[in-house]
């Protein structure tokens, strides 16, 4: 009898209890507004921003409508002006590149390398030649690359670092946390995330005039003062006069039900991981299929798998997917020559100038990905790799590069 796999890769966790008892209570209060609050009182928001900061180290946090958000404030409070270049990951989601043409900069995209992190030597050669100021690092994945010999080449070229942190919040490297060695952090809580508002983003800093001009924008008019993971009145003195204010706060509705969740990331991460360990076991030495590699000085969270199948033929990679979808086992191939769901490439953004990269190209020809949702148990994620390895197999043994 062949074995099927019937769970969902996109049900996630209910909200914990006390989220939704949060929730509920901002919802009696009617107060949804961060800056709805009591004199001296602390709004979800605030205290969300206060816990955030501690959490990951930072001096100060500010938490907005998006992922996306967070990164396009981000780049506007580092000044980045229109026609402005901006480096960032061939290898990315597409709000990344979104948020860079929504400040009217263009995207310099930097090839990936095998392990799927950032090509550094690409990277040394475009901070030293494209012109950008500004590096906008997605650790796409939740793959973080050599960040010491990043931040290196970077300071050397005098180019300011902003982490895309969507996949590696509650992750380091050498001990410190994503987000923690650039200018600033941001971070998603849209669902698929590590904690989850179905919208949501935050933003971390130590910089205090980076951050006074992020709160504005982000829509506090002259009310930064309640907020409390924030820079002394004094950072606002200039900025509060020539910050545009773009909208994009977040709630206190949604930051009651992340608060719990983040109390909770650090389980949460050793249980993402439990399930990733039994994706690598199950497929490990699978002729035909290369895993991707997790160095010592990563502190990983495996909200999802990826694995290779290098060299092979688009019709053979194809066939496999199909395969495997016929089998309740759903992989997204990063190597399709159309846009499907979530899944884009770089050549498919076509606002940005057009850009060749080789080594991108075949790397993403052979990349397969699945989600592992916490719903899933060690034991699903066996049955999971029984199937992709009977099918890859069989697909390899019939001939695929
Ligand atoms: C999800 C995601 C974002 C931004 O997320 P939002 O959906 O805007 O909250 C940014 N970068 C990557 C790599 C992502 O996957």
């Amino acid at each position: 009898m062949t074995e099927r796999f019937e769970k969902s890769f996109t049900r996630q966790e209910p909200i914990p209890e006390a989220g939704i008892e949060a929730a509920v209570r901002v919802m009696r209060e009617g107060r949804l507004h961060r800056y709805n609050t009591a004199p001296g009182e602390a709004g979800e928001v605030a205290l969300l921003e206060e816990e955030f900061a501690a959490a990951t180290g930072a001096r100060y946090c500010l938490a907005v409508a998006s992922g996306g958000y967070a990164m396009g404030c981000a780049l506007r409070a580092v000044g980045v002006r229109p026609g402005d270049r901006v480096l960032s990951n061939g290898f990315t989601l597409a709000p990344v590149p979104g948020a860079i043409a929504s400040v009217g900069a263009e995207p310099v995209f930097v090839e990936v390398t095998e392990d799927l992190v950032i090509d550094l030597d690409d990277l040394a050669a475009k901070a030293a030649g494209s012109g950008a100021r500004v590096l906008l690092l997605s650790h796409m994945r939740g793959h973080i690359c050599d960040m010491d010999r990043l931040m290196a080449i970077c300071d050397a070229a005098g180019v300011t670092v902003i982490e895309d942190c969507a996949h590696t919040m509650g992750a380091a490297w050498r001990g410190v946390p994503s987000g923690r060695h650039g200018l600033a952090g941001c971070y998603s809580t849209q669902t698929y995330k590590h904690i989850n508002s179905g919208e949501g983003g935050l933003i971390v800093s130590d910089d205090a005039d980076f951050m006074a001009r992020a709160i504005l924008g982000s829509g506090s008019y002259m009310l930064y003062g309640r907020h409390r993971a924030a820079p002394p009145a004094e950072a606002f003195e200039t900025a509060r006069w020539v910050t545009p204010n773009v909208s994009g706060r977040m709630d206190n509705l949604r930051a009651a039900i992340l608060r719990p969740q983040l109390a909770d990331l650090p389980r949460q991460r050793d249980r993402w991981n439990a399930l990733y360990r039994a994706m690598e076991a199950g497929l490990s030495d699978t002729p035909g299929l290369r895993l991707i590699p997790r160095p010592e000085a990563e502190t990983y969270v495996g909200s999802s798998f990826q694995f290779l199948l290098p060299g092979w033929r688009g019709d053979a990679v194809q066939e496999a997917v199909a395969r495997c979808a016929g089998r309740g086992v759903e992989l997204k191939w990063f190597g399709a020559a159309e846009p499907v769901a979530f899944t884009s490439r770089y050549d498919s953004w076509r606002y940005a100038p057009p850009q060749r990269l080789p080594r991108t190209d075949r790397v993403l020809a052979g990349l397969l990905d699945l989600r592992l949702p916490l719903t899933f148990t060690s034991e699903d994620c066996a049955l999971i790799a029984r199937i992709i390895r009977a099918e890859v197999g069989a697909v390899w043994q019939a001939g695929a590069v």
